[in-house]
């Protein structure tokens, strides 16, 4: 079947979803084209992000958040319950209706908006057509005539060499969400963002996590103190991290996954029931051109390049999200999609990549925007520093939840902030604050003068932004 539209998303992950959405709140005529499959083999909205990803990973962090706090802090706040058990099943089926509900929830987002909807494999086969086949018979159903087309691909776990997937044993992060039994002890190769969450998800629910890192330094994207006190937390949390190794092999024996690593003392050899490789994602980008790629240029990496617009090397063309390349995260990819929707459009909005807020769901939890203070003497800049621990916090000790601290980097002459760093419960929202002070250009004195309710975990960044200038209240300066 053929038809003629203005707009053809291809992917329905959040930075395609939302693009299509856009464009079609702004007059453009407007098909998505997702191939994804549920296990069920079903379509599925929302992309790696409602089901597999974000949405799935939060819901067992919560629930597995819950079973520890019952098991191990109730009886601290005079809660006695003493047979605190585990039903796993029960956890998994709440974690599929979250991610049925939101998925379901794009789908009614498309009709509102009145976004055509095709399931299948696209691939571009002109600068301005799109075909549309099958994925169980390669058959092709569609041809989609368009005046422009938006990339949404997204990406896929890397796979390394040494290490194959083994159905029920080596895992990716998809099947490491999946697990209906606690592993007694459950491997994890790379320490990054899905290392960390699904290593905290199992560990809370009683599995004896190791964390195979290749790199030296912990989390070296983020402020370096709080890496430090956060892998000093984890590590009190039972998660075993070592850094510095380098994966040998990986056998399936005595159904236990046999792992032979190096690091700096040797070779090593340790046993699990199950792992999980989480050593980064890699673009969709490889079946989606026609024979001769139409010339959109990609990077070594396969990532495809596009402008400070999303566009391609072919005007017409846009890609966003995840298959352009990091920082690979859903608000990203949204914000892509909106901006290439208004271009599009005719209108002009950009994205600020200066301030893209990143979070690692971890307890407590790391929240960073903007530079941190390495990056700050790396530029030349001069640059004082405001904190603010958590101990001293009174909103943090009624939540007995003290770990932690704020960070606030501000310009020496100019005072403008240059990156806030938050470790502590919450920071997932607390960094929201922090982003539009930055975004609304606010000094630290603006955020000194500010009057913050009390008791809130947010009057931390207010004592930081005081302690920048060394008038903090409720700790020494
Ligand atoms: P995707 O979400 O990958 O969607 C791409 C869509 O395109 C898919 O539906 C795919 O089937 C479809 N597609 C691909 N090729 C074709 C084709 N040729 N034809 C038709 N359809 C096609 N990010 C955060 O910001 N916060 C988090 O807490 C977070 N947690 C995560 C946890 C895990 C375990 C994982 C794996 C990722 C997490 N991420 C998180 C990253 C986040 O999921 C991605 O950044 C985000 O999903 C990227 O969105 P996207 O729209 O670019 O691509
Ligand atoms: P990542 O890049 O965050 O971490 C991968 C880790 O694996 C790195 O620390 C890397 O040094 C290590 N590694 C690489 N090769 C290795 C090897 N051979 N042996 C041992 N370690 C090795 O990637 P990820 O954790 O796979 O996550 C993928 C993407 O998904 C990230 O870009 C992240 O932004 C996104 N994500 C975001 C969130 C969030 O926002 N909360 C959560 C999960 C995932």
């Amino acid at each position: 079947m053929s038809s003629e539209w203005d707009v053809v998303v291809i992917g329905a992950g959040p930075a395609g979803y939302v693009a299509a959405i856009r464009c079609a709140q702004l007059g453009l005529k407007t098909v998505c084209v997702d191939e994804w499959l549920n296990l069920n083999n079903e379509s599925s909205l929302g992309g790696t992000c409602l089901n597999v990803g974000c949405i799935p990973s939060k819901a067992l962090l919560e629930s597995s958040y819950m079973y520890h706090q019952a098991k191990v802090n109730f009886a601290e706040h005079g809660i006695i319950a003493p047979s605190v058990e585990l039903d796993i099943k029960a956890m998994q089926a709440r974690r599929k209706k979250v991610v049925h509900e939101l998925t379901q929830g794009v789908l009614a987002l498309f009709k509102t908006n009145k976004v055509e909807l095709i399931h299948g494999h696209a691939k571009i086969t002109a600068v301005n057509m799109v075909e549309v086949s099958s994925r169980e018979t390669q058959e092709v159903m569609h041809e989609l005539t368009t005046a422009n087309i938006i990339i949404a691909t997204g990406s896929s776990s890397v796979h390394l060499q040494q290490l194959e997937l083994v159905e029920g044993y080596i895992l990716d992060s998809s099947g490491a969400l999946e697990l209906d039994t606690v592993p007694e002890r459950l491997g994890i190769v790379g320490a990054g963002a899905i290392g960390l969450e699904v290593g905290s998800i199992w560990s809370r629910l009683g599995s004896k996590v190791v964390l195979l890192e290749a790199m030296h330094e912990f989390l070296p994207m983020t402020d370096s103190k709080l890496a430090r006190l956060l892998k000093r937390s984890l590590t009190k949390q039972s998660l075993d991290i070592r850094l510095d190794t380098r994966m040998v092999s990986a056998e399936i024996k005595d159904k236990q996954v046999h792992v032979v690593y190096e690091s700096k003392t040797g070779e090593h050899k340790e046993v699990f029931d199950k792992l999980v490789v989480a050593v980064g994602r890699k673009p969709n980008s490889d079946r989606l051109f026609g024979s001769e790629g139409l010339g959109i240029e990609r990077d070594e990496r396969c990532f495809i390049m596009v402008d400070e617009n999303c566009q391609t090397s072919v005007p017409s063309i846009y890609a966003i999200g995840d298959v352009i390349g990091p920082p690979m995260l859903a608000h990203k990819g949204s914000e892509e999609g909106i901006m290439v929707a208004e271009h599009i459009a005719g209108n002009y909005i950009e994205v600020n990549y200066d301030l893209i807020p990143s979070v690692i769901y971890t307890h407590p939890e790391i929240a960073w925007v903007g530079k941190t203070e390495d990056e700050c003497k790396a530029a030349g800049l001069n640059f004082k520093v405001g904190s603010f621990p958590l101990t001293a916090s009174g909103r943090a000790r009624t939540m007995d939840d003290t770990e932690g601290v704020v960070k606030i980097i501000a310009d020496s002459e100019s005072d403008s902030i240059l990156g806030v760093h938050i470790l502590s419960a919450q920071a997932s929202e607390l960094i929201a604050q922090a982003v539009l002070m930055m975004e609304m250009q606010a000094t630290a004195e603006d955020i000194a003068l500010t009057m913050f309710a009390h008791p809130t975990l947010s009057e931390s960044l207010h004592e930081a932004a005081l302690s920048v200038h060394g008038r903090a209240i409720h700790i020494k300066n």
